[in-house]
């Protein structure tokens, strides 16, 4: 079977390069297929082309204007499969898979995020709010009745696939997205949140360590930063502004580390792009979607302290437990991150709630344990485990709906010698940053 899918994932990447070229730009490519007999007689595998797979007797390739040119001179008759290839995707190729199944590789969620937004007009628009260091976008889908209009409506955020690694984090936030749009107008639930709200979502915050992922190293968890020391890869779960390098515990200042922190806070463009966006709406509610644990986990990170509106936390998250329980009966813990998982710093949570105080989690989704799977969750899990973090998902958003937020949270201290947090006064976020890319 492997070939297989490796093929239909391999095309799947070609597509994605020939859409992200630009039109008749340098680099612009076609997919052709060449008869093998006519690829063989003409030596065409000895002139360094781009080979995508072989498939009924004919070699696919991707071939810039240059090399079609090349083509024709020597006389090889090649068909152009691109548009033929692009239909195909559009109706479900994505959805087929490839070598990562189910799952969405970086591709599969810019198609699937395209057939919501034009098939849901003036409900979703797909926003591209950064770019990668592999200069992948990085996409939020919006989701608002006047949606093209900003009406500084409270907003809720879910972000998923910071860990390359995590893919079930890719399909709950997406799935939402999905649900919201496809019900709008049978529930009235559903209506009245979307109507009073803005629903954002970026099902994959690091695209690039995703693609490596599904293609080199299954295990990858970070980004694709080229390191000075010629190690790959900043943990952007650590590089966000709030705490960030607050110890050495939490995170590491070493390159090669699973958890490096990256040179500064917000050195890298996928956590750039999270906070432009954040900073640029009303947030009151985010979830950072990771995997594995099944675990509820309330900031703060950085220290076992307390944070300021801790007991509303707690119960926002007892609540979310407790409708994940009611779906499937699959228990998830809650509590704050650094008691019950371990400390970080610099992550997503404890900087979105230092922002204005936004209720902000993130869910480790299923399975439990390693022995359950641990980062491999079989493709028939990924609907269980969306309906039981659906109802949690709804709730929160309507919580952050009805709920304004009490301001910024007081910058991180340094421990003094007891080990005891010294809070400094509270430092106002600043507001001045510029709003997503449209
Ligand atoms: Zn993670």
């Amino acid at each position: 079977m492997r070939p297989m899918r490796w093929r239909g994932l391999v095309l799947a990447a070609a597509l994605a390069f020939v859409l992200s070229a630009g039109p008749a730009g340098a680099e612009s490519g076609e997919i052709l297929s060449i008869a093998k007999k006519d690829f063989a007689a003409a030596r065409l595998g000895q002139r360094g082309l781009d080979l995508l797979m072989e498939k009924d007797g004919r070699v696919y390739i991707i071939a810039s204007p240059g090399e079609m040119a090349a083509l024709a001179g020597l006389r090889v008759s090649y068909v152009i499969e691109t548009g033929r290839l692009l239909q195909a995707a559009g109706q479900g190729l994505a959805a087929e898979g490839g070598i990562n199944g189910a799952y969405h590789s970086t591709f599969e969620l810019e198609t699937d995020l395209r057939i919501l937004e034009r098939d849901h007009p003036g409900l979703a628009a797909v926003h591209v709010i950064g770019e990668s260091l592999e200069k992948r976008k990085i996409y939020a889908l919006k989701i608002s009745d006047n949606v093209a209009a900003d009406e500084g409506e409270p907003a809720a955020l879910f972000v998923g696939c910071h860990h390359a690694r995590e893919w079930i984090s890719v399909e709950v936030p997406f799935l939402f997205g999905k649900y919201l749009l496809e019900n709008y107008d049978q529930s009235a639930e559903v209506r009245a949140l979307v109507d009073a709200s803005e629903i954002w979502i970026v099902p994959i915050a690091n695209p690039d360590g995703l693609e490596y992922s599904i293609h080199v190293y299954r295990y990858w968890r970070k980004n694709r930063r080229a390191n000075a020391d010629g190690t790959y890869g900043v943990d952007i779960n650590r590089n966000y502004g709030y705490a960030w390098g607050f110890d050495d515990i939490g995170s590491s200042r070493s390159p090669g580390s699973d958890v490096y922190r990256g040179p500064a806070p917000f050195s890298e463009p996928e956590t750039a792009a999270i906070r432009n966006l954040f900073l640029a709406h009303d947030f009151r509610a985010m979830i950072s979607f990771h995997s594995f644990a099944q675990d509820i986990l309330s900031p703060w990170g950085f220290t076992t302290e307390p944070a300021p509106s801790d007991a509303e936390l707690n119960a926002v998250a007892a609540s979310m437990a407790g409708l994940i329980a009611g779906i499937h009966g699959t228990i998830y813990s809650y509590g704050q991150g650094s008691r019950l998982l371990y400390l970080t710093n610099g992550d997503t949570v404890d900087w979105t709630y230092s922002v204005a105080g936004a209720p902000s989690y993130t869910i480790e989704l299923p399975p439990v344990d390693i022995d359950h799977g641990g980062f491999f969750n079989d493709e028939t899990a990924i609907a269980t485990i969306f309906e039981e973090n659906l109802p949690a998902m709804l709730y929160l958003t309507r919580y952050g709906v009805d709920h304004p937020l009490p301001g910024p949270r007081p910058a991180p201290g340094r421990r003094d010698r007891e080990g005891q947090s010294v809070v400094r006064k509270p430092k106002l976020a600043a507001r001045s940053v510029p709003g997503p890319a449209r």
